[in-house]
């Protein structure tokens, strides 16, 4: 079964583009958690960060490159942004086609909540 985001990245369902190229898709997350807030998968499937292979490390080191392009398409470059990558249970991985989040638009905060 192919993942939700191989059907946008083949664009069988609706999502909003804002970058495509033969290697990775950049798309609006439909559920934003900042006011810019960009998924930026690779065309093929690749479950987690558990699944990368050396096979991967172009379209991998490619992802860097779309996301500083598309942040600056989007006007965020110079106030700055965040890029995040989740894998399985502990980290909340909800799609399982890796995936970077590209989040800005605001202060994003401290990294992570504290706990203490
Ligand atoms: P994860 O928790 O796996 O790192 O993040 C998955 C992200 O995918 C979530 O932020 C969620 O809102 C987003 N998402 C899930 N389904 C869809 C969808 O069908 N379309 C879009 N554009 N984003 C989705």
């Amino acid at each position: 079964m192919p993942t939700i985001f191989s059907k946008i990245v083949a664009r069988e369902i609706p999502a909003e583009i804002v970058y495509q190229d033969d290697r990775v898709t950049a798309f609006k997350d439909i559920h934003p958690i900042a006011p810019v807030h960009i998924l930026i998968v690779p065309n093929h499937e690749i479950a987690t960060v558990n699944d990368v292979t050396p096979d991967d490390e172009q379209t991998l080191g490619h992802m860097f490159v779309v996301a500083k392009q598309v942040a600056q398409q989007l006007g965020i470059a110079d106030s700055g942004y965040r890029l995040l990558v989740n894998c399985n249970a502990d980290a909340g991985q909800e799609v399982f086609h890796l995936h970077m989040h590209l989040l800005g638009g605001r202060s994003l905060g401290p990294m992570l909540a504290r706990r203490d």
